[in-house]
């Protein structure tokens, strides 16, 4: 059996795959089974920071291979403290904890959030508001947080709690809060799996106004945008605001799995001992990983990312078969005329990888893409969307 015969009958079928077997790549070129180099710009969904098989990260991570591989959290591990140092120093948060996804990152916040909510406003004072069109992972309870109805449908009941509301409107979210007690909020600064859509600078003041002056936990889900994507550290830095609690994961382990849940001053001790745990959670190998991908990503490199989405930016603005280009950073959406899986399969045809979400085409390519390979890829997507 090939193996795409062996993935159909074993595999659950939860993915549609394109028919491409990848079994090697090197920074922003991937190859196939048949020989077949791709440019990759969706770095397994915003994962590989740095691009298949970066060697600092290999390194990095090798080297802890060969010294422990992982241990319980019933002991200490340097990297898992040291990863925990960094993410707190650049953010000038407090605390972290360690899960190994981003719906575990979330899963985390919404306990932070209730805890802290419960302790201080009553048990009855558990409700978190979400925006629509969001996306914030796949377990049930994240699912709940998750405002779009598609994801919900086959899995009712959800966890109960959540509300979600229109993006942008203030008034829907005051009014919300006459009559429920919110405990917190949790937004996407740029929503990714809705579409690449940057809310409004104003409203996430807003947002994070309305959430200080009523003592409501506000949780960033920096999962997609964060570690860089952006164009800044993490999305939330584009605009002055400081939020309490800050998840992040894909692109923080540079492609192994790591899940962080980062915690400012006025949440830093609602975690204590036996409220939470993971098995895995801070792994060794992980951490070491994560380690090495922060460690890179400084302002030279965050105004190299910024440089390259705004070229992105340029040249598929206003191009033929194109009607909008959206997002920040080297996070970007492309709105087009032909349907999005059509421009895609077209892509694929002509060696370049490419993601969509929802209605649009979007692109996430490696942070440290080299500018010659970036320039041919997008005149592959040029090409694929004037059909
Ligand atoms: C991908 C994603 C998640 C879920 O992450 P998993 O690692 O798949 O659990 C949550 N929030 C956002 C914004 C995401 O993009």
């Amino acid at each position: 059996m090939s193996i795409r015969e062996l993935d159909e009958k074993y595999v659950a079928g939860t993915y549609k795959r394109f028919p491409v077997e990848i079994v090697s790549g090197h920074g922003s070129v991937v190859t196939d089974a048949c020989g077949r180099e791709y440019i990759d710009m969706g770095s397994g969904i915003g994962v590989t920071s740095f691009g298949v098989a970066d060697s600092e990260w290999v390194a990095a991570v090798t080297a802890q291979l060969g010294r422990v591989q992982h241990m319980s959290n019933l002991y200490y591990t340097e990297p898992c403290a040291e990863l925990a140092r960094r993410l707190c120093e650049h953010t000038g948060m407090k605390k972290v904890f360690f899960g190994n996804s981003g719906a575990e990152a979330n899963e985390c916040a919404i306990k932070v959030a209730r805890k802290y909510a419960a302790a201080r406003r009553g048990e009855d004072c558990y409700t978190v508001v979400t925006l629509k069109n969001s996306f914030h992972g796949r377990t049930l309870t994240t699912l709940a947080a998750t405002g779009q109805d598609a994801f919900h449908k086959l899995y009712r009941p959800l966890t109960p709690g959540f509300v979600s509301v229109e993006p942008g409107n203030m008034d829907e979210l005051c009014a919300l809060s006459e009559s429920v007690k919110i405990a917190g909020i949790m937004i996407e600064c740029v929503q990714g799996e809705g579409g690449v859509v940057a809310l409004d600078a104003d409203y996430i003041r807003a947002v994070a106004d309305f959430a200080a002056k009523n003592d409501i936990v506000l949780a960033v889900d920096e999962v997609q945008t964060g570690n860089g994507r952006t164009g800044e550290l993490y999305s939330y830095m584009h605009y002055g605001i400081e939020p309490d609690v800050v998840t992040t994961a894909k692109g923080l382990g540079g492609g192994l799995p790591i899940g962080a849940c980062i915690m400012g001053e006025r949440v830093a001790d609602v975690l204590s001992y036996g409220d939470h745990g993971s098995t895995f959670g801070g792994n060794p190998a992980a951490c070491a990983g994560a380690i090495s991908i922060l460690d890179r990503v400084n302002g030279e490199l965050l105004a190299d990312v910024r440089r390259k989405g705004e070229y992105i930016k340029a040249e598929l603005s206003g191009a033929a078969g194109v009607e909008s280009v959206t997002g920040l950073g080297l996070m970007i959406g492309i709105k087009t005329v032909r349907p999005a899986a059509d421009v895609v399969a077209d892509c694929i045809k002509n060696g370049v990888l490419c993601l969509t979400a929802k209605e649009k085409v979007r692109l996430l390519p490696a942070l440290n893409i080299p500018d010659e390979i970036l320039r041919r890829a997008v005149a592959v997507i040029k090409t694929a969307c004037a059909g």
